[in-house]
């Protein structure tokens, strides 16, 4: 059995066992596999034991490995690093989700060069609910105002919220989907990496974006 099938099947057991422990249906909590710094090889093996979503950070990484996989055609590519001005028209070309908007201006030239041929982007608003500790996200007051800004947007379909707390800081899981529950037409909850994702999927985690405990240490 290959480390990569063994770290997969222990991670589907603790995402299974935290599911149903927190009463909710098999199946509503999905893995987004970070593939940042990972091998195309990776993804491929990945690919073949059934995974279909893969996030990546970095603009450039991703163009090339995205054109190395190029004959898979069911792949779907989430961005979920920090977004300069200069890179929105590559990300809203070459991804299907962007979970790391975290500024009016940012979703604003998304939405512009979105394509007419493709389906609008689907984003979550970055949160930085430890406001000290971590740099990106918006701050937790500004919520209310870029959801309203951001809704109408054509090329963009606001789907919820993300965050990156700091380690240990699991009450942030908690505060976002409290406030997620404003917007009833939000479904989505970004939340929970390799670490503490037991605790995000009881506060309703929907993507958990897992990288070391799936693909191992970033040789990088
Ligand atoms: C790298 C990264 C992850 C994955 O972290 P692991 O601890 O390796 O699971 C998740 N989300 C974001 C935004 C990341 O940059």
């Amino acid at each position: 059995m290959s480390e990569l099938y063994q770290r997969w099947n222990t991670l589907w057991t603790r995402i299974d066992r935290a599911t149903s422990e927190s009463g909710r249906p098999k199946g509503s909590v999905r893995l987004l596999a970070v593939s940042k710094f990972q091998s195309t090889d990776s993804i491929r093996a990945l690919y073949d034991l059934g995974q279909r979503d893969f996030g990546e950070n970095y603009v450039q990484e991703a163009l090339r490995k995205q054109a190395e996989l190029a004959d898979l055609k069911d792949l779907c590519w989430h961005f979920i690093g920090p977004i300069q001005r200069n890179k929105t028209s590559a990300i809203a070309t070459h991804f299907d989700w962007v979970h790391s908007v975290d500024r009016f201006l940012i979703a604003e030239r998304l939405s512009t060069h979105r394509p007419d041929t493709l389906p609008p982007l689907q984003i979550c608003l970055q949160v930085n609910v430890d406001d000290e500790i971590s740099k990106s996200g918006c701050k937790l007051e500004d919520v209310p105002d870029l959801v309203t800004a951001i809704m109408p947007l054509p090329g963009l379909e606001l789907r919820g919220l993300m965050a990156i707390p700091a380690p240990g800081h699991t009450r942030a899981f908690a505060i976002l989907s409290r406030l997620m529950q404003s917007w009833p037409q939000l479904d989505t909850l970004s939340m929970g990496m390799s670490a503490d994702l037991e605790e995000a999927v009881i506060q309703g985690s929907t993507w958990l974006r897992v990288g070391t405990a799936l693909f191992g240490s970033r040789t990088h």
